[in-house]
């Protein structure tokens, strides 16, 4: 497979982006990946301009939220080369979101090959800065122009790319956490393990209730019960209990990459990680009395946040000293130290941009 090439890169426009502060997720570079399903097959995709889309206005996207994405990053190393992570478990990701919301599956070393040579092609973008990255962006788009609620026969697939700046500017910092008492965010059956849009339209609604308490996230507990710990809105949680490194099974929530690469480098460092259900009032119980000694989110975006303070039922909590942690920082150099290849990669898990 070739993209078919529509459109140049400008590295001098990729330079003058790059040299403003970048935020996350609001400047792009200047090519996509667009991919047509019609027909009942893949049309061969195109590298054209990023610029605005043409769409029917009643695409079924826009009225029944067919759509699907994924988020991963390409890293700038000391030496120059530009490396992936684990990029096929996040292809892999993308299908199994696609079948569950009844889109066409992208086959896996397509998606592959047409991230290895998009991020090429723009790999002026990516930036040189400690801890930035490009931010990576596949899309599926369900777009049948007709409102009976069906699945789509006709997809569209993007693929974008957002230089990213450090997600802590002023280095590792911990943040607060309320735990939302009555709106869920995944129930049992639904769509919690599928990275599809309206989950996180659903969440919307309790993270501005905890922005106007003055937290700075929100985290979700199980729809049944209200009682388990499930994720925060974009973000897996790991917690610390008597030195062993702990986080929710699989089923409501996000199959993250960040959080099955933390646990699986968990025993290299000597810990023990297991997934088990986390009560929240044992979790809080348990930080009281010293046994649960740090507590984190983690996702592509930030990597690793550390939760220094929990709002729950009205009170405030503080984990451990309210600072980030030793483990947790331990965790977050060894994984990001495996990224920026500042650390030998025993594991196979970054691949080199050619
Ligand atoms: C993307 C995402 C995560 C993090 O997954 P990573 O693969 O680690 O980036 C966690 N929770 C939700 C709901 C997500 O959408």
């Amino acid at each position: 497979m070739t993209l078919n090439v529509l459109a140049q890169s400008d590295p001098a426009r990729a330079k003058e982006v790059l040299s403003e502060p970048l935020g996350f997720g609001s400047s792009f570079a200047d090519l996509m990946v667009v991919m047509r399903f019609r027909d009942g097959s893949w049309e061969t995709p195109t590298l054209e301009p990023f610029a605005p889309l043409s769409i029917s206005p009643a695409a079924k996207v826009l009225h029944y939220g067919q759509e699907i994405f994924e988020g991963h990053k390409a890293y700038r190393r000391a030496d120059g080369e530009v490396v992936l992570f684990r990029h096929q478990l996040n292809a892999e990701r993308f299908n199994r979101s696609a079948a569950r919301m009844c889109m066409e599956t992208v086959p896996v070393p397509l998606q592959m090959q047409m991230t290895e040579q998009f991020v090429d092609a723009v790999r002026a973008w990516v930036p040189t800065d400690p801890e930035s990255t490009l931010y990576l962006r596949p899309t599926l788009l369900g777009m049948d122009s007709a409102l009976g609620v069906s699945a789509s026969k006709e997809f569209l697939y993007l693929l974008l790319a957002s230089p990213v700046g450090a997600y802590f500017p002023n280095g590792f910092a911990s943040v607060s956490v309320v735990v939302e008492p009555e709106l869920v965010r995944a129930a049992l059956g639904g769509v919690g393990d599928a990275k599809t849009g309206g989950n996180y339209a659903a969440g919307l609604a309790a993270q501005e209730r905890a922005k106007r308490a003055g937290f700075d996230q929100v985290m979700f507990l199980d729809a049944k019960e209200h009682r388990y710990i499930d994720e925060l809105a974009a973000m897996n949680v790991l917690i610390v209990r008597d030195g062993a490194l702990l986080t929710p099974p699989l089923g409501t929530i996000l199959d993250g990459i960040t959080r099955r690469s933390l646990m699986e480098l968990a025993p290299m460092l000597g810990l023990r990680a297991e997934a088990t259900p986390l009560a929240i009032e044992e979790v809080i119980d348990d930080a009281r009395r010293g046994r649960v000694t740090e507590m984190f989110a983690c996702g592509t975006a930030a990597v690793v946040t550390p939760i220094g303070t929990l709002g729950y039922d009205g009170d405030r909590f503080q984990i451990g000293d309210g600072e980030p942690g030793p483990i947790t920082t331990k965790l977050y150099e060894r994984l990001t130290g495996i990224q920026y290849g500042r650390i030998p990669d025993k594991l196979g898990w970054t691949h080199t941009v050619s």
